[in-house]
């Protein structure tokens, strides 16, 4: 069986204290780590405020981990060999996790087996942070480390990385460095501002993103066959323009909502009633961000090409997400919006695919 497949009792005791230190050095870095605060006002007429502190996180753990593995302090190929057992503890830990914020949420008065699944609070803090906002920094530093130790793991094994996994580790790495450049966006999203804080969403930071989004890098590691120099170029162009059009599309909907007269593509902002944008990506569809970040995904796992089906999950399970959301987002927009929605409807008539969906 593969070494990360492997659960013995000392590898769970290892898996729990590997965990621990990784969760309170985030927390920790979090909390101390310099960074520009932003403050909002939340759907219940509260302030909340955010240190935007996450790409000096993920740099300074980077540059700890990789400077330890590289003094032989810690073996970053350990991560890899741990997988499971660290997939068991993340199980566990989620669980404690919405335990806890379920039984001191204090927003939803009566409480049921849908508060716990969907959580009590919008933003529960825990010493001054937003947990809700925090947690997405252990997901997606974890998974930045799991897909070096898959890296380091290859190197190790057959003195080399495949063009395929050099590939995967840019990819990978420009969208999770990404993410905290745009921390100041995030902070705008569904999730952010409407979502309440409970196992749902706990369990999709601290156990579905870190474990299954690393799934190609995983299968990678031994993978038989590699990429040609065509499909690696083809491979290129479509996270260039996932990514642009994912990145283009958040940041642009961003600046409009700081500013409404801003430029887009060079030309002046076009709008319906200053509300709603119809320039750039959201005037050829009504959620480009999420075609983009299919296609960048999509870039990610074809690295593996034809060596097994699984990791195809990721992308199946990425475009059922946000079609699902894509219809959710549209129903509240039509609410809020009204007849504003119905305009822009019949303005920009395709959502996802233009001419298609
Ligand atoms: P969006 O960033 O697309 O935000 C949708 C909101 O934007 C709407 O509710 C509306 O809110 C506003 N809006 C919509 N159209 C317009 C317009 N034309 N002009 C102005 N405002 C408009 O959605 P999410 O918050 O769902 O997603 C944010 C990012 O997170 C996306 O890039 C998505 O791909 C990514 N994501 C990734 C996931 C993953 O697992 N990898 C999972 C989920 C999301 P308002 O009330 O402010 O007007």
């Amino acid at each position: 069986m593969n070494d990360s497949l492997v659960l013995s009792s000392s590898s769970v005791i290892e898996a729990t204290a590997i965990s621990i230190a990784f969760i309170v050095a985030m927390f920790i870095g979090s909390k101390f780590l310099p960074g520009r605060r932003v403050e909002l006002t939340d759907a219940e007429g509260g302030t909340r405020s955010f240190r935007l502190n996450g790409v000096a996180l993920l740099v300074v753990t980077l540059i700890v981990v990789g400077g330890a593995h590289a003094l032989d302090w810690l073996d970053l190929g350990g991560i890899h060999a741990r997988f499971f057992a660290l997939f068991v503890v993340a199980n566990v830990f989620a669980f404690l996790l919405s335990g806890y914020l379920y039984w001191r949420g204090k927003s939803v008065e009566r409480a049921s087996v849908q508060d716990f699944l969907l959580g009590r609070d919008l933003n529960p803090l825990f010493i001054g942070e937003d947990l809700k906002f925090f947690s997405y920094r252990p997901s997606l530093i974890a998974l930045a480390l799991f897909n070096v130790s898959f890296a380091v793991v290859q190197f190790e094994t057959y003195g080399h990385l495949s063009r395929a996994m050099t590939l995967y580790q840019l990819f990978t790495l420009v969208y999770v460095f990404n993410y905290f450049q745009f921390e100041y966006g995030m902070v705008h999203t569904w999730d952010i501002v409407s979502e309440r804080f409970g196992l749902m969403l706990v369990w999709g930071n601290y156990v579905l993103v870190p474990f299954f989004y690393c799934i190609a890098g995983w299968w990678l590691v031994h993978a038989q066959s590699d990429l040609s120099v065509g499909a690696a170029t083809g491979l290129v162009v479509l996270f260039i323009v996932g990514f642009w059009m994912f990145r283009g599309a958040n940041e642009q909907k961003h600046r409009f909502k700081q500013e409404t007269d801003v430029k887009i593509w060079g030309k002046p902002v076009e709008t319906l009633d200053g509300r709603l944008l119809v320039s750039g990506f959201w005037g050829v569809g009504r959620h480009l961000n999420y075609t983009g970040e299919i296609c960048v995904y999509l870039a990610f796992i074809l690295t593996i090409g034809l060596e097994s089906w699984i990791p195809y999950l990721l992308p199946a399970w990425l475009i059922g997400l946000l079609l699902h959301r894509s219809r959710r987002d549209d129903r509240r927009c039509r609410e809020k919006y009204g007849e504003l929605w119905d305009r822009y409807t019949e303005r920009v008539r395709f959502s996802m695919v233009p001419y298609v969906y």
